[in-house]
């Protein structure tokens, strides 16, 4: 590993490789603590060619590789466990801004927050938006096919490329950098590097679709008695204005958890309802879509979809409101043992999921705690369940309760991952939840593009 060291550092220059212990600790634990890994080295390369050098110089040292981005990532993929890590941190750059193709090219390793502001800078809207926005990077994004807050109008990640540049597993580039809305040419094969989680190979850059900037905006939070007059008012809003452009929702506890243990959070529905509704709406005009909202909860609160409602009257108001929602991953951390899922289900079998895992759980463990939050309007849940208060952790059976949850999101036609993907922490539930089928056809393609598994040789597959 010495000898691939050298021949890196000869290749990328000083900056390039990274092996001294206290300099490789950052990229090898994740923010949690709940991953942590070991490499012989970082390989830090600035160009797609470096990429492809890098890659090819592993190979012929019979190393294998594990992709990092920004280290954001939820399911430990990114976290080598002895590979060498390439990091795309130093391929920074947004290459290219297309207005009038609402087309934007950038580096992989360009950190989501930069490209919102270069688009933004040209009038334009990138539409993807998540609480790591300041690190997570797009080659990282792509290869989760992350989701975010505004999946409900613009879609995940994979509805947001155009086109994509690949370093493949035995170092060629796949260049399919076009920035085409149509293009009926065979497979569409940018679509295999997004949501493979670096298996496949690296990503080095992409092309994003842009968007108009939305003129108008507003933010309501309201309380609804039941995932089933959630559901409801989904419909209604949805119907009654063509502008919802997220339909997140917290149950009453997530609140509660959120406002006890981060102090910069209040409830500004001061305990109102069973679950909070935050409800965004963005339109290319402000005129008459405040009066359409109004109509349309006036309706809600008529129906009993609705109880206390509140409109955010400035800016400030806007971000408290989402401050609430984002801060929930953070509010329930500290309350115990736990186990977390994220896991969708049709948006029609919404109420459904919450009644059924919300009884298993209780049935299973008397007192257990249920955090649920997320993006209902995607039938997406974040859903822990937590010890019983005064419990003790280790008679908390999370393992179990997992394999509840997941076969009860799997029996209702849903997923064991709506958007954080398998990485190394999920892998043998994919192979006990995903069809058989669909199981040996993904093998065939990763034996086919990786036949000697260089690429993250641990994500996803058992
Ligand atoms: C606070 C917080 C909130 C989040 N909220 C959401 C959310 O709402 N929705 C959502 O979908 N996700 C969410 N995430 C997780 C999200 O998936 C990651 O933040 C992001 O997509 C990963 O980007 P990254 O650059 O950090 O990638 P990393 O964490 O570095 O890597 C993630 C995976 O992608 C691979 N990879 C990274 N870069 C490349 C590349 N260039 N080529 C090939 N493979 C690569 C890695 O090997 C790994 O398997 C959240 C994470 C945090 C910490």
């Amino acid at each position: 590993m010495t000898d691939l060291a050298t021949k890196i550092a000869a290749r990328l220059g000083p900056k390039g490789v990274v092996t001294e212990n206290a300099d490789l600790a950052p990229f090898l634990s994740e923010w949690r603590g709940r991953f942590s890994g070991k490499t012989p080295l970082a390989a830090l390369p600035a160009t797609t060619e470096e990429v492809a050098d890098v890659v090819r110089l592993c190979i012929e040292a019979g190393a294998k590789i594990t992709t990092q981005g920004g280290n954001t990532g939820l399911v430990g993929g990114q976290i080598p466990d002895g590979e060498v890590l390439i990091s795309l941190r130093r391929m920074n750059r947004i290459r290219e801004i297309d207005a009038a193709n609402d087309s934007l090219t950038a580096d992989a390793g360009v950190v989501l927050k930069v490209v919102q502001e270069a688009a933004r800078e040209s009038n334009r809207l990138f539409p993807l938006s998540l609480a790591s926005e300041d690190s997570a990077t797009i080659g990282g994004l792509i290869s989760t096919n992350a989701g975010g807050v505004h999946v409900l109008r613009y879609g995940m990640m994979r509805d947001l490329v155009l086109g994509i540049e690949a370093v493949l597993p035995d170092g060629r580039i796949f260049s399919g950098l076009k920035g085409l809305r149509k293009d009926n040419t065979g497979y569409d094969l940018k679509q295999l590097f997004i949501g493979a989680e670096g298996t496949l190979g690296i990503v080095t850059a992409a092309t994003l679709k842009l968007f108009p900037r939305p003129a108008a905006r507003e933010v309501v939070l309201l309380a609804t008695p039941s995932a089933e007059r959630a559901l409801a008012l989904l419909h209604r809003m949805k119907a009654a204005t063509g502008a919802v452009s997220a339909f997140e929702v917290m149950n009453r506890l997530s609140v509660e958890v959120t406002v006890k243990n981060v102090p910069s959070v209040r409830d500004p529905l001061q305990g109102a309802g069973a679950i909070a509704v935050l409800i965004e709406f963005e339109a290319a005009h402000a005129e008459g879509m405040r009066d359409a909202i109004e109509t349309a909860l006036a309706a809600a609160i008529e129906a009993g979809e609705a109880e206390t409602a509140l409109i955010a009257e400035n800016a400030g108001q806007m971000r408290d409101f989402w401050a609430l929602r984002e801060l929930i991953s953070a509010g329930h951390k500290p309350e115990g043992t736990q186990v977390n899922h994220d896991v969708s289900v049709p948006v029609s079998q919404t109420p459904a999921f919450l009644a059924r895992a919300n009884a298993a759980m209780e049935a299973r463990v008397p007192g257990a705690r249920i955090v649920a939050f997320g993006h209902m309007g995607d039938g997406n849940f974040h859903y822990t369940v937590m010890q019983p208060l005064g419990s003790d952790a280790a008679a908390f059976p999370g393992a179990a309760l997992t394999q509840t949850v997941y076969e009860i999101a799997t029996a209702l036609g849903g997923s064991i991952s709506a958007e954080h993907g398998i990485g190394v922490a999920r892998r043998s539930d994919l192979a006990r939840f995903k069809d058989p089928e669909s199981m040996t056809l993904m093998r065939t393609l990763k034996r086919a593009i990786d036949p000697n598994n260089v690429m993250n040789p641990r994500a996803m597959f058992e």
